[in-house]
């Protein structure tokens, strides 16, 4: 569906200024997704980091004609003739008003999903179940923010006969906005877990937000044996009809019976059951939640069980992997349908490594569209053009069929994968970046099977939406204009400084932070265009940092002298430095009480060099134990810091909180702050878990029974008290598993469950004990992550979860996910 500009314009309430006409099909916030320029109204947000008028002039070089601004440009008419500028008091506020506007127009069921987890998997899995006989339209991704939703909304067209939104706030007071844009008419709560609790009081009053999602539903569907939720949909006097789903209470209007795998149910009076093709519990219960809105909308038990024991598994991001002969695979065989298309076409020109290569679709025909052949292939070879595909590959009788409208540079077309497999074309391919997009049945895993390298069976997962989420969440505690430096030594604390930083580039962090000069080498020639600080630079290496644009810190006179003297042989003025002092951690560092004056005086006698910061560093933030000690060297790098600011006329940043000392003394974050272990996913004050991002796993390679007082490995140290089963896993401790958890001092998880190590621990196998658990050969095993804490292994290590992580060794495989 389209607006006329002039239609937009009197539905936000906006004054226009220019006269071009066009109309409006794309809503864009981030400049990095432009695709359709002529067809795009662009607005302007500004957030605490960000102002979108800094992106006007680009986009309008690019040929964006439409902007929603605060603030018209003082030359619009001169320098952007032919552009519409519609000025509002906020864009934010207008992009939600045109997305509820266009929300008004639809009189079909939608469905509004929030709660702290599972809201994208509830999302997706209905969508699955209900797409065979309704076209829906759903939130892309996870977009259920402020900005996320109203884009989501804006997607509904004249062919969606249901819709599913998510939402999620992270702060009271923002569920209203989303009910507006919303406007659901079914609601549904997954689970209150405590994600984002540190904006609320309490549950109740988290609930109670959420609640406000459905305020005028006329039904809402929740996990009523949750008590804070059943107390507060109760408290709310919500006035529509409540289907609470129990497994205790059979006069709930939804009572279930659940058996590993299977659900039996009683709904409004009506027995059913299904069967789901996963076994843990998180699916289950999403299966739950599922159940009850496709039944609400009149799907038949019988039906309901069919799909039910076809759900897959949710993409819910894109595998990249590293293919054979240069290729780079992008998979994302789960979705089909154009949305998605461009979003994963996006996704795949924003990865820093794709210059150079050329790019390759290969897509199968796309189900479900609601448009003809030849309206919905036209409009795919369009985005095509515009995301800048080189080549193209189409697999269906379909697709094959719509040839003609394809006008990429190189294009070819198969009846299915078997006869793409066949040809020159799949075996000609290399050096390329490969999106793989196909609908279920044509079996796209084939192809990523035989181009995928074949990797190591112990890869380390690492989740870089995981990491955009720490930092974010370590962000709400600074104040917008505090800095902040990345920690990415040690290889990014073991998670692989590369991507890291190319994911920590992308969010625009202020410096990134490695140990040693080489280290800042590997990231300059993977593209890294950040600032960086060396924090440990060698005597021998500074003539690699000229070369590469590195800041070393600058901790003790000899180091500053030789800089200097080295900076001089190469004609360097004004090379930027950072210098520590030591304020009782008693490492590295200038003294700040007989130092400074020496550090002043040695500084403005010569200009190879320049402070570019000064810091310190906390010897326990972590600990309120430490709480005096801690007052006391801030005390100490305070008075140092101002003395050489004060003998200084440029800026120069001070800086001292690390990842704890964010949380704890926010109070402390001066001009920047230095984010390390809690970017990883570990909170140091707690030892809790933020988001996870590493998980180490590996696979059974062979199961085997051992008969009671055989022994299990080296020394017969693994002695059993019992028959046991055995499974034997490719990860020892030159893979960094340590030794000492060894013997049943800790465990694994094998489908969910704990699997003790039995025995001395190999230098490349481990053995478990999977006894009483249900497993095969092949099977996923998790060392820590996801579901095992890393803590868990510190703990037992008697050590810091940071030694866990930098001990996984380089020859295990990182593999990288992303939304
Ligand atoms: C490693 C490091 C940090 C980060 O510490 P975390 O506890 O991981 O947040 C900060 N500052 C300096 C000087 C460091 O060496």
């Amino acid at each position: 569906m389209t607006y006329t500009i002039e239609k937009v314009a009197t539905l936000i309430g906006a004054r226009r200024y220019g006269e071009h006409e066009t109309t409006v099909g794309w809503l864009l916030t981030d400049s990095r997704s432009l695709c359709f320029p002529e067809q795009t109204l662009f607005f302007a947000l500004r957030s605490k980091r960000n102002d979108g008028h800094k992106f006007i002039d680009e986009l309008y070089r690019r040929g964006v004609r439409s902007f929603v601004v605060e603030q018209e440009p003082a030359d619009y008419q001169t320098a952007y003739p032919d552009a519409n500028f519609l000025k509002v008091p906020s864009p934010l506020a207008a992009l939600q008003r045109l997305a509820e506007r266009h929300r008004d127009e639809f009189d079909i069921p939608v469905v509004g999903i929030t709660g702290s987890n599972g809201k994208t998997w509830v999302k997706e899995w209905l969508h699955q179940i209900l797409m065979p006989t309704m076209k829906v339209t759903r939130s892309p991704k996870s977009y259920n923010s402020q900005i996320g939703v109203p884009l989501s909304v804006w997607l509904l067209n004249e062919q969606t006969q249901v819709a599913l939104f998510e939402a999620g706030i992270s702060e009271p007071g923002e569920m209203l906005a989303l009910h507006d844009i919303i406007q659901p008419t079914i609601g549904v709560l997954t689970s209150l877990g405590s994600a984002h609790q540190e904006n609320f009081r309490n549950m109740d009053e988290k609930c109670m937000e959420k609640l406000q999602l459905f305020r005028d539903t006329e039904v809402i569907i929740y996990p009523s044996d949750d008590d804070t939720v059943s107390r507060c949909v109760r408290r709310s006097q919500y006035q529509g009809e409540r289907i609470g789903w129990s497994r205790y209470s059979e006069k709930a209007p939804m009572y279930v019976k659940t058996e590993g795998r299977k659900v039996s149910y009683i709904y409004k009076g009506v027995e059913g059951s299904y069967e789901i093709p996963f076994i843990d519990e998180a699916s289950i219960e999403n299966s739950i939640t599922c159940a009850i809105v496709a039944l609400y909308l009149g799907m038949s038990p019988e039906d309901l069980a069919e799909r039910m024991a076809k759900l897959e598994p949710i993409a819910m991001r894109l595998e990249v992997k590293d293919g054979q002969r240069g290729l780079t695979l992008i998979n994302d065989s789960y979705n089909s349908d154009v949305n998605s298309l461009d979003i994963a076409l996006d996704f795949m020109n924003r990865r820093p490594d794709q210059e150079g290569k050329c790019k390759t679709l290969i897509l199968s025909d796309i189900y479900q569209s609601g448009e003809t052949p030849s309206e919905l292939y036209r409009e795919v070879s369009d985005l095509l053009r515009k995301r800048g595909i080189d080549r193209f590959v189409g697999i269906g009788p379909e697709i094959m069929a719509q040839a003609a409208q394809f006008t990429v540079g190189q294009k070819w077309f198969f009846a299915n994968v078997d006869e793409f497999l066949q040809s020159s074309v799949f075996r000609n391919m290399h050096d390329e970046i490969v999106l793989l997009k196909g609908a279920r049945p044509f079996g796209f895993e084939h192809i990523s099977e035989l181009l995928e390298q074949k990797v190591h069976e112990t890869i380390l997962e690492v989740d870089l939406n995981a990491v955009v989420e720490n930092l974010n969440h370590y962000r709400s505690f600074m104040k917008p204009e505090t800095k902040i430096v990345c920690m990415i030594k040690a290889d990014a604390y073991g998670a692989g400084a590369v991507e890291i930083a190319k994911t920590l580039q992308d969010h625009r962090v202020d410096y990134l932070a490695v140990a040693v000069a080489d280290e800042g080498v590997t990231l300059r020639k993977a593209g890294i265009t950040q600032n960086i600080i060396v924090m440990n630079p060698e005597m021998s290496s500074f003539k690699t940092l000229f070369d590469y644009d590195l800041e070393p810190e600058v901790y003790s006179f000899r180091l500053m002298d030789a800089l200097i003297q080295a900076a001089r042989k190469e004609g360097i003025t004004g090379w930027p430095v950072h210098l520590k002092l030591d304020t009782g951690m008693h490492r590295l560092g200038f003294d700040p009480r007989h130092d400074i004056d020496q550090l002043i005086d040695r500084l403005k006698h010569q200009t190879a060099i320049i402070p570019r910061s000064v810091f310190s560093h906390f010897v326990g933030s972590d600990s309120d134990d430490f709480d005096n000690f801690s007052a006391h060297q801030f005390e100490l790098f305070n008075e140092g810091s101002k003395k050489i600011q004060a003998a200084f006329s440029h800026k120069i940043l001070r800086h001292m909180d690390n990842s704890a000392g964010i949380e704890h003394f926010p109070e402390r974050q001066m001009d920047m702050c230095r984010l390390g272990i809690g970017l990883y996913g570990v909170d140091p004050r707690t030892n809790g878990i933020l988001s996870t991002v590493s998980t180490l796993k590996t696979t059974i390679l062979q199961l085997r029974h051992v008969p009671k007082e055989e022994t299990v490995g080296y020394s017969r140290k693994g002695k059993l008290e019992r028959d046991s089963v055995i499974a034997a896993i490719p990860i020892g401790y030159a893979d960094g598993l340590n030794r000492k958890l060894g013997n049943r001092h800790c465990y694994c998880l094998v489908n969910g469950q704990k699997a003790e190590y039995v025995g001395n621990i190999c230098m490349d196998v481990a053995l478990i004990d999977v006894t009483d658990i249900p497993c095969q050969e092949g099977d996923s095993v998790e060392i820590f992550g996801k579901n095992l804490p890393v803590t868990v292994l510190s703990d037992v290590l008697e050590t810091i979860p940071y030694e866990v992580l930098t001990s996984v060794s380089n020859r295990v495989k990182r593999v990288y996910y992303q939304d």
